[in-house]
């Protein structure tokens, strides 16, 4: 990646986010704040998954989940207050999320090749953007495309 496509990509845009990607160390925390966590760079990939697992730890639509590997990842404060599962006949499957306020937070994948970063505890742009969406077999029945909705800066006027 280092020297691949990114390094020669002329386009401002692009040459900002391979460098946030590759030179910032990413923080994250939960609602509460008992539990943070950083990610050495680069950010490689970046994707939103709908199976039926990842909207039950969620609570919606869709992860959006960061991969890195587990060298890359540090808790700083508040590794105690992490709990773990492993629902019943996950191979790699497994969640993680603070006993105080129970927002969802980085695990490691069970055989330990990754760390699943979920993106909305992150505290900063990570610049990398989603490729995709995987398990969209899946997808919850009520899901719709984002675009498609209306959207508001906060709440809707009321009636
Ligand atoms: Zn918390
Ligand atoms: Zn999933």
């Amino acid at each position: 990646m280092r020297n691949g496509p990114l390094a020669t990509a002329k386009a401002g845009a692009q040459s900002r986010a391979a460098r946030a990607t590759e030179d910032i160390i990413m923080k994250g925390s939960c609602l509460c704040g008992s539990v943070t966590y950083e990610i050495d760079p680069p950010l490689a990939l970046f994707q939103y998954c709908h199976c039926s697992r990842c909207r039950k730890v969620s609570g919606s639509a869709h992860a959006a989940s960061l991969f890195v590997a587990p060298s890359q990842f540090r808790w700083l404060t508040g590794e105690a207050d992490v709990a773990r599962f492993e629902p019943t006949g996950a191979k790699y499957y497994a969640s993680c999320f603070c006993t105080t306020c129970g927002s969802s937070l980085p695990w490691l994948v069970q055989g330990g090749r990754n760390v699943v970063v979920p993106a909305g505890t992150l505290d900063d742009d990570p610049e990398l953007r989603p490729r995709g969406h995987i398990y969209w077999d899946s997808k919850a029945p009520w899901y719709h495309e984002v675009d498609a909705l209306e959207h508001w800066e906060q709440l809707p006027p009321r009636r």
